[in-house]
């Protein structure tokens, strides 16, 4: 058997902490079960009873509005409960660690927890003190699988001329550095075959990337956006930048603003992705997020049935608690 045959009857993972785990298989597995989420989607009843019995618990140590609500829908729509723990309404702004916290919380029995922390690593660390499932919804500056799931859902369902993602370009531009969007939107996108390309001033491109097979880093957005399918804005996280990085918003905006004009370089069928919260006029130009080569609104629409098809794999597929 090849490596990647191998590779690929590798048992599912217990959690979705980060893609590296996860085989193409898997995820094209995963895909197929979100086309199935998605036709529910589209029925008059919005409800299924695949996750009856079951629990979600959505634990948010960090602001969300999306990847929250999305979760909580993908949950409900499979009829499962769900018991919501926001850490500015909690015992935590008390003092309580987060362990005790998660002890707290896990006394009720929740089949699946949906963790975002500010710290790297947290989601991990929580699957040491529980045996229920843990999804990642965004840690520190790591990862956010699901994130970059619905963002490959989407260029696979607008650009079907594509059979997988073989010969793919996609350009992210902006804060890469402090973007856990862009380090897991590598990971699953060089995974799946395609070429990632970065893009940013030198301050907020860290070299590091470079290395990896099938991701070039640019500090010219020209370079970037030529010839690719799909181009991802991203925000300044202004809340993870320890000081000015900088030199200008003005110089910015001159430099890395995802616009019509430097679009005129893409594929001309190239989508305009942006995971949100948006900073319009920022990092992308405020009519292009809403022209037709946008699918911004779509990357929020298709996370629920990519949220959906997450929960129902790692609980259905692996009998909730162990
Ligand atoms: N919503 C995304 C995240 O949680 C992107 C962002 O905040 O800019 O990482």
């Amino acid at each position: 058997m090849s490596a990647a045959a191998d590779a690929d009857a590798a048992p599912r993972p217990k959690h979705l902490l980060d893609l590296a785990d996860w085989t193409p298989k898997q995820i094209a597995a995963l895909f197929d079960t979100t086309d199935v989420m998605a036709q529910v989607m589209t029925r008059t009843i919005k409800k299924v009873p695949a996750l009856q019995g079951f629990t979600v618990g959505t634990l948010f140590f960090e602001n969300s509005t999306r990847t929250r609500l999305s979760f909580e829908r993908a949950a409900r729509a499979q009829s499962a409960d769900v018991i919501s723990f926001a850490a500015g309404a909690s015992s935590l702004s008390k003092g309580e660690s987060l362990k005790d916290t998660l002890r707290t919380i896990d006394a009720m029995q929740a089949d699946l927890y949906v963790v975002r922390h500010p710290a790297s690593g947290a989601p991990h660390q929580l699957t040491r003190w529980t045996d229920a499932r843990v999804v990642n919804a965004g840690d520190g500056r790591r990862a956010h699988p699901t994130q970059a799931l619905l963002d490959a859902y989407t260029f696979k369902t607008r650009f079907p001329e594509f059979a997988g993602f073989e010969g793919v370009k996609l350009a992210i531009v902006g804060d890469v550095a402090h973007s856990r969007v862009a380090r897991s939107n590598v990971e699953l996108w060089t995974k799946l075959g395609a070429h990632v390309t970065l893009c940013g001033p030198r301050t907020l491109l860290p070299e590091e990337f470079g290395e990896r097979s099938g991701v070039t880093l640019t500090h010219r957005l020209a370079d970037a956006v030529e010839g690719a399918h799909a181009v991802m804005a991203l925000r300044l996280q202004r809340e993870r930048m320890a000081g000015p990085l900088l030199p200008s918003l003005a110089e910015y905006r001159a430099r890395y603003q995802v616009s019509r004009a430097a679009l005129a370089l893409a594929h001309p069928d190239a989508l305009v992705m942006h995971p949100g919260p948006m900073n319009r006029d920022v990092e992308i130009e405020g009519p292009l997020a809403d022209d037709p080569r946008s699918v911004i609104e779509a990357q929020v629409a298709n996370g629920v049935p990519v949220r959906m098809a997450v929960l129902y794999t790692l609980l259905v597929g692996g009998k909730g608690r162990a």
